[in-house]
C-alpha cells in the first residue's frame, strides 16, 4: 500500500469552491434561503484533515415545520399543482442539465464533503446524479391509470395521483446520488419535498438547492433543511402533516422512522444496511472475479450498502483468491480524495473510523487473521487501510453486521447449497453476486439468494431504470425505475354510473 496523505489547503481550492464556502449555508425553504430559527450553525470537516472547511445553518424542527408547511402549500394550491406533466418534466430535465454543467463543482464539493476520490465523484456520483434524474424526468408524461372492466352500467378507471409532501432522509455516502434517486421521482410524480442531507454532508444539496432556485421551481416544491437526525430528522418522520417518508441509511434508525410514522400513518419506504454476499465459484473467470470481488468491497471505500463484504469462495481456489486480493488491497494508493491518483479516501468521519477500525478489532479478537491492511492509516484524518480478513467464523461480528468500511471477511466453501444457506444467513438481503461460467449455476444460485440484487459476473452495476432495494432488514420498496415512482403514487379508482 502506497500512502500520500498530502492535503490541498481550503486556500488552494479553485474559486467556485472557495466563494461556496466561506459564507455559511444557508436552509432552502419556500423558495429562499434562511437562516435557522435558532440562529444556529454547524461545522462541516474535511474527512481527509479534520479540518473545519465550512458552517451550515442547523435546522430543527421548527424549521422543518416552516419547511413542511411551504411543501403544503406548494402541494395544495401552488402552481406546481397546476403544471402539465410536460412542464413538470421540462423542469427536472433543466435541473439535470444544471447539474450536468456544474459536474466539477458538484465533484469537488462532494470529494471535500465526503472524502471519497474526485476521479469517482466524476465518474459516479454526478454522471449517476444527471442520468436518474433524467430517467425520472420522462417518467412524469407517463403516468398512467388503467381503464378496468366491472359488472353494471359502470365506467371505472383508476387515476394515480401523487401522494402529497414527501420528507426525504438521506446518508452521507453518495450524498448528491441519494438527493436524486429520492427527489427524481418525488417531482415526476408532482410530490412536494422537504430534503435533510446528512449532517457529515450537506455540502451538494446546498448547491442542488441553489440550482434548483435558478431553474424556477415553484416556490416550496424543494426545501432542503440541513441539520442533525435527532431533531430534523426525527422531526420529518414523525410530522403530521408529512404523508410520506423515503429514508436511506442504517437499520436501527429506518426502525426509528417506522416508529415516529406510526403516529399519521405516513406511508414509509426504507433502503437500509446490507452484508452483501458475493460467492466465487472455483469454475468462474478467477482474474475477473478476484478484480470484482476487490471492486465490490473497496469502491467508495467500502462505504456501500450495496458492499460485496461477505465473500465466500470455492475450497480449492480460497487461497489463491483471497491472497490475489490482499495484494491487491496492498497496492491501492490510499490518500486525499483530491490526489488525482488516490484509489482508496478518508472514511466520512471520526465516529466512521472508530467504528471500522472496531469492527477489524473485533475480529482479531475473535481469531480471525487480517491478509492485509488492519486499521488506521496516519495520525490526520480519517483514513483506514483496504482490509481482508480470513479464519472467520459464522457467528462473528465481522459477519453479522455491516461494518460500511473497506473490510472484507472471507470464507470458504465446499458446494452450492452449503453456500446458499451461508449466503441467506443474514438479517440483510439488499445485494449479492456471484462468479462462475456455468450457465445454470448462476442462475439457480441468482434465484436461491434473498437480495434485491444479484450481479452475475460483475458487482456494483447500477441504472436508472433497474429497481434497487432490499428483502428483509435491507428495506422497504425500491429506488429507481418505474418501481420508485409507484412510491410516490397513490391509487385512485373511480367508478361512474352510465
Ligand atoms: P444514520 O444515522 O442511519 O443516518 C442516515 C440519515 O438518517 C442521516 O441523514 C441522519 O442524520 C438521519 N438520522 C439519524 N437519526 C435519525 C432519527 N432518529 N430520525 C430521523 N433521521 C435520523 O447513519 P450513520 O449514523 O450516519 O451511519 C451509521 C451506519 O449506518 C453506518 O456505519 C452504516 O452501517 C449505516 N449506513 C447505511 C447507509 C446505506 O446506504 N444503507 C448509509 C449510511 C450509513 P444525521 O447524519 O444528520 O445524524
Ligand atoms: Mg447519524
Amino acid at each position: 500500500m502506497t500512502t500520500t496523505l498530502t492535503q490541498t489547503s481550503t486556500a488552494q481550492l479553485p474559486a467556485f469552491a472557495q466563494k461556496f464556502l466561506k459564507e455559511p449555508k444557508k436552509l432552502f425553504i419556500d423558495g429562499k434561503f434562511v437562516d435557522a430559527k435558532s440562529g444556529k450553525t454547524f461545522p462541516v470537516f474535511n474527512p481527509a484533515t479534520g479540518e473545519t472547511i465550512a458552517y451550515v445553518a442547523e435546522g430543527d424542527s421548527a424549521d422543518i415545520d416552516l419547511a413542511v408547511a411551504a411543501a403544503r402549500r406548494a402541494f395544495e394550491r401552488g402552481s406546481w399543482r397546476k403544471m402539465s406533466p410536460s412542464q413538470r418534466s421540462r423542469l427536472i430535465y433543466q435541473l439535470a442539465d444544471k447539474m450536468e454543467e456544474r459536474l466539477e463543482d458538484f465533484a469537488l464539493l462532494e470529494s471535500l464533503d465526503n472524502g471519497k476520490p474526485l476521479s469517482i465523484a466524476r465518474v459516479a456520483d454526478v454522471p449517476l446524479a444527471v442520468d436518474n434524474l433524467r430517467y425520472m424526468a420522462g417518467w412524469a408524461t407517463k403516468i398512467l391509470g388503467d381503464t378496468i372492466p366491472i359488472p353494471g352500467d359502470f365506467h371505472a378507471y383508476t387515476r394515480r395521483e401523487p401522494i402529497g409532501v414527501a420528507g426525504q432522509i438521506i446518508p452521507w455516502n453518495f450524498p448528491l446520488l441519494m438527493a436524486a434517486w429520492k427527489i427524481g421521482p418525488a417531482l415526476a410524480a408532482g410530490c412536494t419535498i422537504v430534503l435533510k442531507p446528512a449532517e457529515q454532508t450537506p455540502l451538494s444539496a446546498m448547491l442542488l438547492a441553489e440550482i434548483a432556485a435558478e431553474v424556477g421551481f415553484p416556490e416550496g416544491v424543494l426545501n432542503v433543511v440541513p441539520g442533525y437526525g435527532e431533531t430534523a430528522g426525527a422531526a420529518i418522520a414523525a410530522h403530521p402533516d408529512v404523508d410520506k417518508v423515503a429514508f436511506t441509511g442504517s437499520t436501527d434508525v429506518g426502525k426509528l422512522i417506522v416508529k415516529a410514522a406510526a403516529g399519521n400513518l405516513k406511508k414509509v419506504t426504507l433502503e437500509l444496511g446490507g452484508k452483501s454476499p458475493n460467492i466465487i465459484f472455483a469454475d468462474a473467470n478467477i482474474e475477473e472475479a478476484i478484480a470484482g470481488a476487490a471492486f465490490a468491497i473497496f469502491f467508495n471505500m467500502g462505504e456501500c450498502c450495496s458492499a460485496g463484504s461477505r465473500l465466500f469462495v470455492e475450497r480449492p481456489v480460497f487461497d489463491q483468491v483471497t491472497q490475489a486480493i490482499a495484494n491487491a488491497a496492498k497496492g491501492m494508493k490510499v490518500g486525499s480524495g483530491l490526489d488525482q491518483s488516490t484509489e482508496i479516501g478518508p472514511l466520512v468521519s471520526d465516529e466512521q473510523l472508530d467504528r471500522v477500525t472496531g469492527y477489524i478489532q473485533s475480529g482479531i479478537d475473535e481469531g480471525a487473521r487480517t491478509l492485509s491492511g488492519g486499521g488506521r492509516v496516519g495520525d490526520r484524518g480519517y483514513f483506514v487501510a483496504p482490509t481482508v480478513i480470513v479464519d472467520v467464523k459464522p457467528n462473528m461480528k465481522i459477519m453479522r453486521e455491516e461494518i460500511f468500511g473497506p473490510v472484507v471477511a472471507a470464507t470458504p466453501f465446499d458446494d452450492m447449497n452449503e453456500v446458499l444457506e451461508q449466503a441467506n444467513d443474514t438479517v440483510f438481503g439488499l445485494a449479492a453476486g456471484v462468479w462462475t461460467k456455468d450457465v445454470s449455476k448462476a442462475h439457480n444460485v441468482a434465484a436461491g439468494l434473498r437480495a434485491g440484487s444479484v450481479w452475475v459476473n460483475c458487482y456494483n452495476v447500477f441504472d436508472a431504470a433497474l429497481p434497487f432495494g432490499g428483502y428483509k432488514q435491507s428495506g422497504w420498496g425500491r429506488e429507481m425505475s418505474h418501481n420508485a415512482l409507484e412510491c410516490y403514487t397513490e391509487t385512485k379508482s373511480v367508478v361512474v354510473k352510465l
